[in-house]
């Protein structure tokens, strides 16, 4: 592993819950995004400017930007399908970052935001120049990047040719999501790398959901690869749109203490994080998937609460 650090982006505030049933007041959002600048996160994703009646669990999308915490240092990052959610997000005046989504294959792209997967690139940069224009900075995630829920496969040289399109807007970086959690790790260190050429010097985030127990692996492989950018979410949180019940994003308090523990820095704090983490877990009122936050701490001496839980069981 040649690198000594990635730049961590939490995504719960808007991917973990979007996907969860339980629709959390706008108060507990905006805990959450402060608990996770709290522990470092410098950049994150939270809310989308999508239709309510599609979504009902970012309806409060412009609430939470009025309430977001001036820090100087933090980019918010709001998710845009089209103009008219960039408007919005724009609007709002705190929005820092757009996100913009292409997915790579067409009847995905359909199902999503019903266009072909070409008609997404173009509105994926459409909107990163849209941002561009407002003084904003924008990015792209390629949707579906190493498998599609209606199509299957999906070729490695179309989502690398996407990214080379997307790539030609100026956004800060692309991504490649595993919406539907799929990939496996060699899959993962071919297309990071296949995209890095062919994007390069623009930075690869890589985005994964851990639905098949693959996410760390796919975390790791993409860091061995190269990619500079991990999105995560705490908890674990969220789930997968076509696998109701199934795990959610890969979880921050994982994802920062396996990279921490082999010398990456994330910036980020994993005690606050792991309290974070419990904290969550009863705003949304069941166990979060998320392993380290149910482990013993590590290094270090164990709490003397553990050990009194210790003694009761
Ligand atoms: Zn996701």
């Amino acid at each position: 592993m040649t690198t000594a650090s990635v730049e961590f982006v939490e995504v719960g505030p808007r991917d973990g819950l979007q996907n969860e049933r339980t629709v959390v007041s706008t108060a507990d959002k905006l805990e959450l995004i402060a608990r996770a600048i709290a522990a470092g996160a410098r950049r994150l994703e939270v809310t989308s400017f999508v239709n309510p009646a599609r979504v009902p669990q970012m309806a409060d999308a412009d609430a939470v930007c009025v309430a977001l915490p001036d820090h100087p240092d933090v980019t918010y990052i709001g998710l845009v399908m089209n103009g008219r959610g960039a408007d919005r997000a724009i609007a709002t005046g705190r929005i820092n970052q757009l996100g913009a989504v292409a997915v790579a294959t067409d009847q995905f792209a359909m199902a999503n935001q019903g266009q072909t997967s070409d008609e997404s690139v173009e509105a994926a940069k459409a909107i990163i120049a849209k941002a561009k224009a407002a003084g904003l900075t924008g990015q792209a995630t390629i949707g579906a990047s190493f498998g599609c829920p209606f199509e299957g496969e999906v070729g490695e040289a179309r989502v690398t040719e996407m990214a080379r399109r997307l790539a030609e807007a100026g956004p800060v970086e692309v991504a490649l999501a595993d919406t539907i959690g799929v990939a496996d790790p060699a899959h993962v260190a071919r297309l990071v790398a296949a995209v890095r050429a062919a994007i390069d010097p623009l930075p690869v985030r890589v985005h994964f959901h851990n639905t098949r127990g693959t996410g760390l692996a796919n975390v790791w492989a993409a860091v061995a690869a190269g990619a500079r950018v991990i999105d995560a979410s705490l908890g674990g949180l969220g789930g997968c749109p076509f696998a109701p019940g199934a795990a959610g994003n890969v979880s921050s308090e994982d994802v920062v203490y396996m990279l921490e523990r082999a010398h990456i820095a994330t910036g980020m704090d994993l005690d606050q994080l792991i309290e974070s983490s419990a904290w969550l877990s009863e705003v949304i009122g069941r166990k979060l998937p998320g392993m380290v936050a149910q482990a013993p701490r590590f290094p270090g001496s164990t709490s003397t609460k553990q050990l009194a839980k210790a003694k009761e069981a």
